[in-house]
């Protein structure tokens, strides 16, 4: 049960996710989500970290493309400085978004993780997708109306893999 809610893996922050190991798993792309996983959802510029981050990647030939369910403004104001290709209003967790994203990029799904602080869109889009799923602790505990209805049943699901022994992290 709630198989496709798991993720493959789970983390801080994405600034544990580093371009060398990435590149030993052979990925080659990262389709992230942006609200409290880059930046709290209210935050409206990358911070200098993030850029930092952002270009690491590009150093290391890794793509990245920025999918989230924000509107228009918000994600085109945050990605078009950092020079990042993004979606907006992407309806995760449908998977049109994501499989458009691995079209552009020409990359085959085994060579792209999916980053994201929910379950109910980053991770159960990515591995409904068959994509290789990082979940980050969320940055700031407050969110959006939708989101924290979603959380409220992420709560549930978190719960249950930790009853089962398919999750060690604490909240
Ligand atoms: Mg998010």
């Amino acid at each position: 049960m709630f198989g496709n809610f798991l993720p493959n893996e789970h983390v801080k922050s994405i600034f544990d996710i580093q371009p060398a190991k990435l590149k030993q798993k052979g990925i080659k792309g990262i389709i992230t989500d942006l609200d409290n996983t880059l930046v709290a959802w209210d935050v409206r510029d990358a911070s200098p970290e993030v850029i930092n981050w952002f270009e690491q990647m590009k150093s290391h030939d890794i793509a990245v493309t920025i999918i989230s369910n924000n509107n228009q403004e918000r994600v085109s104001v945050f990605s078009e400085p950092l020079g990042t290709p993004f979606v907006y209003s992407a309806r995760k967790p449908l998977g049109r978004a994501f499989k458009t994203v691995a079209k552009q990029m020409n990359l085959k799904k085994e060579e792209i993780v999916v980053i994201g602080d929910q379950l109910l869109t980053d991770v159960l889009g990515g591995n409904t997708a068959g994509f290789y799923t990082i979940l980050v602790v969320p940055i700031v505990q407050t969110d959006g109306k939708i989101t924290k209805i979603n959380r409220r049943i992420e709560r549930i699901i978190l719960n249950y893999f930790r009853k089962k022994g398919k999750i060690s992290w604490e909240e």
